[in-house]
């Protein structure tokens, strides 16, 4: 069995891969993509210290991180059951390939996924004026037209950021009203440069081959047509944590996120999570690099304290 057994190949299992693997104590990493969504990102400019990079590049430079040590890499393997061991036994994993991994300790970084629009276009221009993370790309739109897709908490969130950085943002919301909290959208409306439309399904993300030109949407009232030109479309429709798979074995909130306190312990006794699967606020690189480094250092603290 593994002293640490790491679930989920991104930012968050590679940085608590090398810091279990630094205790020299034994360490596994299962991911069924090592790399995560780093791999789906183009420019990456706030990994702090690294002006500019470009996610492929990033994604191979923690593997090769990760491999500087004696790390276990079980890449294209999905966990599909966790079998908590209680306070003494051994954790197990199971795969899908039928497999079982054990670990005296787990850490559980299986990430999220961007709920995606699926219209026309939507896929072919993802980077290409398509984004996801406003954080992460609000300042490559600078001077330029944008909507964001989404009137929850983050869709007007992401909106209010926006209107700061670019020219004119339009928000769409499908719903007849927005969902987001009052003092978002009353911070919202005062805005000069934020147009809101209610009621309105996007049907399609329209490019020139090259970038986003525009989108497509269709009124709910009228069932008329309307485009929008624009340079940038922010999707904020939800993020979804991969914890499909965990089914019962530890808590959850009610997004799905595993529950987490600062020492990044679950609700199992020698079960940790870290990064954008968990109640963490913000889901960024750094921040799940810094979570699963404490995950590390929680599980060797927690493996010293139950070796006798
Ligand atoms: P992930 O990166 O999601 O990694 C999860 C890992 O778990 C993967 O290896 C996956 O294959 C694996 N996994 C999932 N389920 C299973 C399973 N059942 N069994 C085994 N393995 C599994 N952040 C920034 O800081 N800056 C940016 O510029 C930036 N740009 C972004 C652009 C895009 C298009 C996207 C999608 C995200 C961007 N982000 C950016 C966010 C950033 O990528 C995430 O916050 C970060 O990758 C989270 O790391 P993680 O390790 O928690 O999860």
């Amino acid at each position: 069995a593994f002293d640490v057994l790491v679930i989920g190949g991104g930012p968050a299992g590679a940085a608590a891969a090398i810091y279990a693997a630094r205790k020299g104590i034994r360490t596994g990493v299962v991911a069924e993509r090592f790399g995560g969504q780093v791999l789906d990102t183009l420019g990456i400019e706030n990994f702090i210290s690294v002006q500019h990079t470009e996610g492929p590049k990033l994604a191979a430079q923690l593997e090769q991180h990760v491999k500087e040590y004696d790390v276990d890499i079980m890449n294209l393997q999905e966990a599909v059951r966790l079998i908590p061991g209680g306070t003494t036994g051994l954790h197990e994993v199971k795969l899908k390939s039928g497999a079982s991994v054990r670990g005296k300790t787990v850490i559980l970084s299986t990430g999220a996924r961007w709920r995606q629009m699926g219209v026309p276009g939507e896929e072919e221009y993802r980077n290409k004026g398509v984004a996801y993370c406003p954080h992460c790309d609000g300042p490559l739109f600078k001077g330029k037209r944008v909507a964001v897709i989404g009137g929850g908490n983050s869709g007007v969130e992401a909106a209010i950021d926006l209107a700061g950085l670019v020219t004119h943002v339009t928000l769409i919301e499908f719903d007849s009203e927005l969902r987001a909290d009052a003092v978002l959208q009353k911070k919202l409306r005062s805005l000069p440069n934020v147009t809101i439309i209610t009621s309105a399904l996007t049907t399609e993300v329209l490019g020139n081959g090259e970038r986003v030109v525009g989108l497509r949407y269709r009124d709910r009232g009228s069932d008329d047509e309307h485009v929008v030109e624009l340079e940038g479309i922010f999707v904020q429709i939800g993020l979804i944590p991969n914890t499909e798979w965990l089914d019962g074995a530890i808590a959850l909130s009610n997004r799905g996120e595993i529950e987490v306190d600062a020492r990044a312990a679950t609700s199992q006794p020698g079960i940790f999570a870290a990064g954008d699967v968990t109640t963490v606020p913000y889901k960024q690189i750094v921040i799940a690099m810094g979570q699963g480094s404490t995950a590390a250092l929680s599980a060797f603290d927690h493996l010293i304290r139950s070796e006798g």
